[in-house]
């Protein structure tokens, strides 16, 4: 049965122009960015997938709110704002604004971890993964086994495996885990949603341990529309007290407010009531962002922000949203492409072990057909696959990633039904030639997040 499109229910105002180079130019261009599609401009680019981070389409309301942005150094009311709508809609008691998620990471992560801890998630984003590292700390994965099977739905793939929780605290010692991280959604297990039943035993475990629960809520909203849809029980409530309900459970939060406060840019960190971590996330954030009262934003994106807060929550908002991404799943059903099932909430992750079986983890399959969308069509995705992972820090060796995806992010409230057509019929041309297709290997890295910057050639280059 063909899914419909759920159409906007917004009209649009204001438009920016895009254009098609022609192909060879995309092939001029993708050799001459290193074969990186993050080296590419984004001019040479006509449909961008990219990411959904700080891509979105703000509204009348936001652009309105940037005149009224209140761009006192200290105690602006842009910033009371920011502050009391996050209050009411996590209930923690501390609301910290930084200019973005990693910011957030940076400023708490050292906090709690140093070498020799180590820090469990459901699934790190790359950029968490890294600050864990930074700290010297070890970062292990614990997602739950049915996200490893893309091809089988699961309402909850985002989960945590509780079991392999309490297992490895037990087996490392409870005084060496520094922190558990809950990622909604699990962005790297392709935007998947995690349940409160989940959160709720997650939490649990942490409290008979004594070890703090942190929130990574990038994509709170979508993953509380997911609960309303899912978990029995929630069909009644509103996505603000789904969301107060699955952030009762953990003692802090770190946010990148570029998904879901539909902004350009900032963060948030919440604590819930820990004195002495506040004044320790002060400090830092004095040190890192500037003052507490503005945390690296200027006023009016703490009012911007704001705003996005209040309109991410609204159901017809993410019925919409999350329609749009089950529509292009739709069309790859068509074609017969597969892709992490059920589709997530901020994206596509198209499962390239399976389009490309030729081509192994450490030649990049995810990678691969990323270049080869943008070669097909000027579409930019993502890998989200061992090319993001990297190497172990201590061997220096490829690690393989559990799943080889190529990411569609759609960012909010930018792109419409003909676009997400485009893209499905290009990825349906690539399939038709998917065994001819070589991977790709690396010419040159950086030490940490290398796939911002490395440089890669084909194989047979
Ligand atoms: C985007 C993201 C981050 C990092 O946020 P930035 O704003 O890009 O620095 C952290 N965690 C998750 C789950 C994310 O999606």
């Amino acid at each position: 049965m063909a899914t419909k499109y759920i159409p906007e229910p917004f009209r649009i105002k204001m438009v920016e122009t895009i254009k098609m180079l022609s192909k060879e130019e995309r092939v001029q261009k993708i050799k001459a960015a290193n074969y990186n599609l993050f080296n590419l401009k984004s001019d040479d680019v006509y449909i961008d997938l990219l990411t959904d981070s700080g891509t979105n389409a703000m509204s009348a309301h936001q652009w309105a709110g940037l005149m009224v942005g209140d761009e006192a150094y200290a105690g602006g009311k842009s910033y009371f704002r920011v502050i009391e709508t996050a209050q009411d809609l996590f209930g923690y008691t501390y609301i910290q604004p930084v200019h973005q998620g990693r910011a957030a990471e940076k400023v708490l992560f050292p906090l709690l971890l140093d070498k020799g801890k180590i820090a469990l998630s459901n699934m790190f984003f790359d950029t968490t993964r890294a600050h864990v590292e930074l700290t010297g700390a070890k970062a292990l994965d614990l997602v739950t086994p049915e996200a490893l099977t893309p091809s089988v739905p699961y309402p909850f793939k985002g989960n945590m495996n509780t079991e392999r929780l309490e297992k490895t605290i037990l087996e490392l010692g409870k005084e060496k885990i520094g922190v558990v991280v809950m990622t909604i959604t699990n962005n790297s297990a392709g935007g998947q949603p995690v349940s409160i039943a989940n959160m709720a035993e997650t939490a649990a475990i942490c409290q008979k341990f004594k070890i703090p629960l942190c929130i990574d809520g990038a994509r709170f909203s979508e993953n509380a529309y997911f609960i309303k849809k899912r978990e029995p029980g929630y069909q009644q409530a509103s996505i603000k007290d789904i969301t107060k309900k699955f952030y009762s459970f953990a003692d802090m939060f770190i946010m990148s407010a570029k998904k879901d406060a539909i902004v350009n840019i900032g963060g948030l960190i919440g604590i819930k009531n820990n004195e002495t971590l506040i004044q320790q996330v002060k400090s830092n954030t004095i040190n890192y962002e500037g003052f507490i009262t503005y945390g690296g934003l200027a006023g009016r994106d703490l009012e911007a922000m704001a705003i996005g807060l209040t309109e991410v929550v609204d159901e017809d908002y993410l019925t919409y949203r999350i329609g749009q991404i089950a529509y292009l799943a739709n069309k790859l059903d068509e074609a017969g492409i597969a892709y992490q099932t059920p589709p997530g909430g901020h994206g596509l992750f198209i499962d390239t072990s399976s389009l490309f079986p030729h081509i192994p983890y450490n030649q990049f399959p995810a990678h691969t057909l990323a270049v080869e969308l943008y070669i097909e069509a000027g579409i930019r995705g993502c890998d989200i696959g061992s090319f993001m992972l990297g190497n172990d820090p201590e061997t220096g060796k490829q690690r393989k990633a559990e799943f080889e995806f190529m990411r569609l992010a759609i960012p909010r409230r930018v792109y419409t039904q003909a676009h997400l057509d485009v893209v499905a019929e290009a990825l349906a041309d690539i399939k038709k030639r998917a065994s001819s297709i070589k991977g790709f290997q690396i010419t040159w890295e950086p030490a940490v997040l290398r796939h911002f910057q490395a440089k890669l050639k084909r194989i047979d280059e």
